[in-house]
């Protein structure tokens, strides 16, 4: 995908995690160490492909890094621990918790720890500043948009995480994303300025159906998400929830 990230994609396929899981291999080049990121769901067969690629190369895995705690990304975390022996770092929930603005060098390899909460209260994304690419779990998806799993994530938090994603694009910092799920993103700036504004679309939608009367969520799906497939329509329910709460504190 880029010079120092490689994806094994899990297969684990739905309408919330598109293709499936990408769990992402980083490595200097030349360098035997290799981070994984996202082990993904605890299937087994996945995880020893993902060995399988690395050790096949005659390299190790020295670190894992979760984006953030959710199944698709991290149900596989502590037996990915154990059949490498290598550390998990992420933020939270028992982790050795990851420091927002951390650099992290493994093997010549340096990864940059920014903190974008909103998708969950603890996404963490990964600049790969040698390769002007972003690794954004789920905070920034290859296809589509994500979901503000309220009431643990935030849409406000998130507006600020998509802002300092921006910010990085604007650096020239962050030219690629490597996502979650979904493809490779070959133009990042122009996919965040996409999300800024698909945001405050949505919110305008959700503002408007309120007005005409609707008293919950799912009311508000029905009028605001009758474009998105019903499959999404419970995380659109999470979203729509993250939108009233935005709408409540920001009249
Ligand atoms: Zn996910």
């Amino acid at each position: 995908m880029t010079e120092r990230a490689e994806c094994v994609l899990c297969p684990n396929p739905s309408p919330m995690t598109l293709d499936g899981t990408n769990t992402w291999l980083l490595a200097e080049p030349g360098s035997e160490d290799v981070v994984v990121v996202d082990p993904g769901p605890l299937d087994e067969s996945h995880l020893q492909d993902v060995l399988r690629r690395v050790t096949d190369s005659g390299r190790r895995v020295a670190l894992t890094l979760l984006t953030h705690g959710h199944d698709d990304h991290a149900e596989s975390a502590r037996r990915f621990a154990e059949l490498t022996g290598a550390p998990v770092r992420g933020f939270g929930r028992g982790h050795d918790d990851l420091r927002a603005g951390e650099t992290i060098t493994v093997g010549g390899l340096e990864v940059l720890a920014v903190e974008t909460p909103g998708h969950t209260s603890d996404s963490f994304s990964f600049v790969l500043p040698a390769d002007n690419t972003l690794l954004t779990g789920d905070t920034v998806l290859g296809r589509g948009t994500t979901v503000v799993a309220w009431p643990d994530g935030s849409l406000e938090a998130y507006l600020t995480s998509l802002e300092r994603i921006e910010a990085l694009t604007r650096a020239g910092e962050v030219t690629s994303l490597l996502p979650g799920h979904g493809p490779f993103v070959a133009d990042a700036a122009a996919t965040v300025t996409f999300y800024l504004q698909h945001r405050a679309e949505r919110l305008e939608q959700v503002r408007e159906a309120v007005s005409r009367g609707a008293q919950t969520a799912y009311a508000v799906v029905e009028q605001a998400y009758a474009d998105v497939p019903r499959s999404v329509w419970p995380a659109a329910e999470l979203s729509v929830q993250a939108q009233l709460e935005y709408l409540r504190t920001h009249p």
